[in-house]
């Protein structure tokens, strides 16, 4: 008989079983793949110890930050380079080129330093002088009618494109809302729901009379500082500490064990002598009983799998996973020490010449990536190119995919490198980028299988938002609440007896 079983060894099932352990429960998290961690993992190349999928987490609320000092991690938090990003986009106004300090456009595709204020890409200060460069004069224009609409218009939009197209018109879409959201969701803004993704922006929007004032008070709530912070060495120091704790604690961390059902006992089944036992739970080789469960697959493997307990949650429709691919290129190229985009680059879908859709310049965000690379490899740089537009290059070999990714950073940086340049390539791809809804049908009937009592816990990106700084907090506190309640219900059940 197991004390808790926790199913999924993501970040949040990680998480779950370090708080029970530590709390004293005999744990044990069955994870399907060989490895820990989801997109939160590392990979070698050239010699080089890399995050290969998350690379950093948002600093918005302090809870992730909190846990790492909970964790001992608190030293190797990093900062990233302020140097910012870019965007990158298909340069078709003409009257753009003769902007004093405009950036010179490389063939079509033109890149401009990302504008520093707004939130997924929406400006929150429409007379910065940094718009300009990027939307053109008319897109300027398209976007400052934003102050003369009445409150009302775009309120009811229910996609954040749609949002923003209609205050601030398509460019702004096109060249800021896409690529940076794309960035952040993998999706594209008209699919996103905006009270997900910027819950209270209607509301300020209704208030204050204009998107643009709502974007900036928001902004203004947001802790001053960098938006993301990462760990020294990568992401992936995390998996490996979380691992190392809830092992110190006694718990049992098993890989490669997909789960495979779960059903609850009956008080029947349930013998006096086992202890409240609740749960069964079955992988290949393996049936479990368990008092307490914590699901924290994603939800297309927990759906099918909470249907074992609660039959409607077999029937919820899930979007499906996004695939994003990344392409890490070790690169010896001096010319790059220039930082030629800043720390990365966001590039709108209709950029021509480029089919990447994000590029990050991770010797030059991350200076303990840059120190990594360089050392006895003075102008060695990381440059890690993501590629995820529907029907973009999911169709392409490994073997295309390198090719494709060194001729767009060629682009993108404006830095011609030889091919013998590259000294690593390492292709990654990724089905979990899971995307987040509103589900009221859903949230009851999970609501329903997790009441206080039931020793049942869900959770993960699709219950939380996706990123760290969504996933941790939710796992986290679900998983305490959990253990809280576990202890007064056997209180309870031991007054009875
Ligand atoms: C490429 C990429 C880059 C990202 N970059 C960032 C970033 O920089 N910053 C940020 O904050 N967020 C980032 N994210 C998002 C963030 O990493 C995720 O939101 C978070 O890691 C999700 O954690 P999770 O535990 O909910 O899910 P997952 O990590 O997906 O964990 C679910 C686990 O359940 C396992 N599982 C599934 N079925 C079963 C089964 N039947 N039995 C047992 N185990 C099962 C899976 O194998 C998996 O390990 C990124 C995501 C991706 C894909």
């Amino acid at each position: 008989m197991n004390d808790l079983i926790v199913i999924g060894g993501g970040v949040a099932g990680l998480v779950a079983a370090w708080q029970a352990a530590e709390a004293g429960r005999e744990v044990t998290l069955l994870e399907a793949r060989d490895v820990l961690g989801g997109p939160v993992s590392e990979h070698v190349l050239a010699g080089l110890e890399l995050d290969a999928g998350t690379e950093s987490f948002a600093t918005r609320g302090g809870r992730v930050a909190k846990m790492l000092e909970q964790l001992g991690l608190s030293d190797a938090v990093v900062e990233p380079n302020p140097a910012g990003a870019w965007v990158g986009f298909r340069d078709a106004a003409s009257e753009l080129n003769s902007v004093p300090g405009s950036n010179q456009a490389v063939g079509s595709f033109r890149a401009e330093p990302l504008p520093a204020t707004g939130l997924l890409g929406i400006p929150g200060d429409l007379d910065a002088a940094d718009l300009l460069r990027v939307l053109d004069a008319p897109g300027l224009a398209r976007a400052q009618r934003d102050r003369d609409l009445p409150a009302e218009v775009g309120a009811d939009a229910a996609s954040l494109g749609d949002l923003v197209e209609q205050r601030m018109g398509r460019t702004v879409v096109e060249r800021l809302v896409t690529p940076v959201a794309g960035g952040v969701y993998s999706a594209d803004p008209y699919t996103i729901q905006v009270d997900a993704v910027a819950p209270g922006l209607r509301d300020q929007l209704l208030r204050t009379g204009s998107l643009a004032a709502a974007v900036h008070h928001l902004r203004s709530q947001a802790a001053p500082g960098s938006a993301v912070r990462s760990l020294k060495g990568g992401m992936h120091v995390l998996v490996r500490r979380l691992k190392e704790r809830i092992e110190a604690a006694g718990g049992r961390v098993i890989t490669a064990n997909p789960v495979r059902s779960i059903h609850a006992l009956s008080a029947e089944q349930v013998p006096q002598s086992a202890d409240g036992v609740r749960y069964a739970v079955e992988t290949d080789g393996e049936a479990f009983e368990t008092r307490s469960l914590v699901v924290a697959t994603e939800a297309e493997a927990a759906l099918p799998l909470l249907a074992g307990l609660a039959p409607e949650l077999g029937e919820v429709t899930w979007p499906a996973p996004a695939t994003v691919t990344l392409v890490t290129l070790v690169v010896d190229a001096p010319a790059l020490d220039e930082l030629p985009r800043g720390t990365g680059i966001l590039i709108a879908p209709d950029a021509p010449d480029v089919v990447a859709k994000a590029m990050t310049h991770a010797s030059a965000k991350w200076r303990w990536a840059a120190q990594a690379a360089a050392s006895g490899h003075p102008g060695r740089h990381l440059l890690r190119l993501s590629y995820g537009h529907a029907g973009a290059p999911s169709e392409l070999s490994d073997e295309q995919l390198r090719r494709q990714a060194v001729a767009d950073a060629r682009v993108i940086t404006g830095v011609d490198f030889a091919d013998d340049a590259v000294v690593g390539t390492a292709v990654h791809v990724w089905r979990n980028a899971q995307p987040y809804r509103e589900s009221p049908q859903t949230d009851r009937a999970i609501d329903v299988l997790t009441a206080p009592g039931s020793g049942l816990a869900v959770v993960g990106s699709w219950r939380s938002g996706t990123g760290l700084a969504s996933v941790m907090p939710q796992a986290y506190d679900t998983v305490r609440k959990l253990l809280n309640d576990d202890v007064a219900t056997a209180a309870q059940t031991h007054r009875r007896d």
